[in-house]
């Protein structure tokens, strides 16, 4: 039973275990369902904040990047404006003027002489440089206009020229007729063209013709790789028309390659920035564009292997206002997992994207997620450490000392624990420590009523061992004379007559009985009769040895048996006897003797007798003879 039990108990969780087990559960869920929420708060957090950053990231961006558009549309405008001043004036120019410029080379192209690049100070005291012209040789310089808008051109530019190549490739003016003037400090770009060439029938210059631009709007180029000033380059034109004639295009170049360098290398953490041409055409990624790209100089959507682009492209198209000046506008691009953060650079119409992965704010929010899984889980260590210790030494370590008393209080051991043999928590001031201050109490208790238990079971054996000797001297007692019974007799004579047969001593019988008794109680009543027996006995007994006994053998007869006497002693001891009866002078008017006598008979123990019977019969024989004698006397 023992053994079944201690072996379910073991099976069981300790208490340890089962706390421990369950702060750890309900700690780790609320830790869990915490990380949770620290997720998707930090994700959120992250989200607005990198939005924002983003947000005010693009606009100084675009803002920024827009200055060399918006100083080359102000530039240009400043040109249109003070060409159309000269070319209405009434300055002259002549065909020595022109000629004073130019020169015709062996091809038949009309380039600037080089002097003009190279620096030379004119008449009217300017240093003029920087400066170079070409018409290709299909073209005839012969018409007056056109060299007079060629010379004019060649005035106003290397007037400006060095104030604007600061921030600019340079500036130039291309004509309808296939010609070209040039401020460019890097380049003598009119001397090196190739005679032949057909500028006018080239993309950029074309696109200002009338025909390709019947609105006659100033115009930005699609992005070229220039390949001699290895940069990355786009033009801006204004067509100048007068009365319906296709005058001038007075243009800059305006380098890209800082601004695209600084797309590629300042992106935001994590994400990347793009620009992309309204009409879908891809201005830069951080993807190198392929050579073959470079040449085409233009990146149409079509030809990009770049999905993400192509997919923001669609979004933006779709969901980006067309006049949303200064703009920042944010779209998520679900497919590719991202937020757009676009805005609109003005000049060429060009969307700077910022493209910002989800997974960047995700990771940002996993960690947080898993800061806070950390932490939480280190505390719940820290605070099961806490428990483990406290309930180690609050419950655990009490338990088993309560456990060993309980052992000890099942073996009936109190008094170890009353007396404290064994360490108890008993200073503990919690409900254990009460536990453990009654539990020695408690088996004080036992022990102490164990032992007055035992004391009154001992007193009560005790007494009822003396009240069994009390009663056993009852039954052999006679209620009426006080001395012993005739049960009595017959024991202590069967034991002698025993002894003797066995040889370990003799030992005497008297009989003896009341001299005419009955008629004494006819005289003096039975009341009286009584009383007188009494005083007989006691009579008997004062006059008898410690070691002899008197006994009441029946009626008004008494037995006395003498031990270790001799015959001739216990004659002596009967005769005293007889004599302490007579010494009572109890006045007996019906006998002879005038007092109460008795008469004995005596008889010894021989080994010779067959049974205490005989012992009895010769006694009283003998008695029967003393009366027969005339009474009051002992014979033997
Ligand atoms: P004797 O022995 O001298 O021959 O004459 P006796 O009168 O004594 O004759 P016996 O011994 O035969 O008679 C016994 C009488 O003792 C009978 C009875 O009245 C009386 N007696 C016996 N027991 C008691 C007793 O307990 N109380 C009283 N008062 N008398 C008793
Ligand atoms: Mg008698
Ligand atoms: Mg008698």
């Amino acid at each position: 039973m023992n053994i079944r039990n201690h072996k379910s108990d073991s099976k069981q969780p300790t208490l340890m275990q089962g706390v421990l087990l369950r702060i750890f559960a309900t700690a780790m869920v609320a830790v869990m369902l915490f990380s949770v929420f620290s997720y998707f708060y930090a994700y959120q957090q992250e989200k607005e904040q990198r939005l924002d950053d983003l947000r005010e990231y693009v606009a100084d961006r675009v803002k920024a990047d827009s200055v060399i558009f918006e100083l080359a549309e102000d530039n240009l405008a400043v040109f249109k404006k003070e060409y159309l001043r000269l070319y209405l004036s009434d300055v002259e120019v002549t065909e020595e003027d022109f000629w004073e410029l130019y020169f015709e080379d062996e091809e038949g192209a009309t380039r600037m002489k080089k002097k003009y690049f190279d620096g030379v100070y004119t008449e009217d005291g300017i240093f003029r440089y920087a400066m170079s012209s070409f018409i290709g040789n299909n073209q005839s310089v012969a018409d007056p206009d056109f060299q007079r808008r060629l010379v004019l051109t060649y005035r106003l530019l290397s007037q400006v020229g060095p104030a604007w190549v600061n921030r600019f490739a340079n500036v130039h003016a291309s004509f309808p007729e296939n010609g070209i003037v040039l401020f460019w400090p890097e380049e003598p770009w009119g001397l090196n063209a190739r005679a032949d060439l057909p500028m006018n029938e080239l993309g950029v210059i074309k696109s200002a013709s009338q025909q390709e631009n019947p609105e006659r709007m100033p115009l930005w180029s699609g992005l070229y790789f220039d390949e001699t000033a290895e940069e990355w380059v786009i033009t801006y034109q204004v067509p100048i028309d007068y009365e319906g004639k296709h005058l001038i295009n007075p243009s800059h170049d305006v380098y890209l390659t800082d601004l695209m360098e600084r797309l590629v290398l300042e992106h935001p953490v994590g994400g990347y920035n793009f620009l992309i041409r309204k009409d879908g055409y891809l201005i830069a990624h951080p993807s190198e564009p392929s050579e073959e790209q470079r040449w085409v100089g233009e990146l149409s959507l079509d030809k990009v292997e770049l999905p993400a682009v192509v997919q923001a492209y669609e979004l933006i198209t779709e969901q980006a206002a067309s006049d949303n000046d200064g703009i920042v506008q944010i779209i998520e691009n679900k497919a590719d997992k991202s937020y757009l953060v676009v805005g609109e650079l003005s000049g060429p119409d060009w969307w700077f994207v910022s493209v910002l992965p989800t997974q960047v704010i995700q990771a940002v929010a996993h960690h947080s997620a898993l800061i806070s899984f950390i932490e939480g889980l280190a505390l719940v260590l820290a605070i099961l450490a806490i428990v483990y210790m406290v309930i180690r030494h609050q419950a655990e370590q009490p338990l088993a000392q309560l456990r060993v008393a309980a052992d000890l209080i099942g073996r009936g051991e109190y008094d170890r624990i009353a007396e404290q043999q064994i360490t108890l928590p008993l200073t503990l001031k919690n409900e254990i420590g009460l536990l453990a201050r009654r539990f020695v109490e408690m088996a004080a208790n036992i022990g102490n009523a164990r032992r007055d238990l035992e004391n009154i079971v001992e007193e009560r054996t005790r007494e009822l061992a003396a009240a069994n000797e009390a009663l056993e001297q009852l039954s052999l007692t006679d209620g009426l004379m006080g001395i012993r019974n005739r049960r009595s007799f017959d024991q202590d004579l069967a034991r002698l007559f025993e002894q003797g047969m066995r040889g370990e001593g003799v030992f005497t019988l008297i009989l003896a009985d009341v001299d005419h008794f009955k008629s004494y109680n006819d005289k003096y009543g039975h009341a009286e009769g009584d009383r007188i027996l009494k005083e007989v006995s006691k009579a008997l007994l004062h006059n008898i040895r410690d070691v002899d006994r008197v006994y009441r053998y029946g009626g008004e007869e008494i037995a006395i048996l003498l031990t270790r006497s001799d015959e001739n002693a216990a004659v002596g001891v009967g005769e005293r006897m007889l004599e302490s009866i007579r010494a009572l002078r109890i006045p007996h008017e019906e006998s002879e003797h005038g007092i109460i006598t008795i008469s004995a008979g005596l008889a010894s123990f021989t080994m010779h007798m067959s049974s205490s019977e005989v012992l009895i019969k010769e006694a009283d024989r003998k008695l029967y003879e003393a009366k027969s004698r005339g009474r009051n006397q002992l014979l033997s």
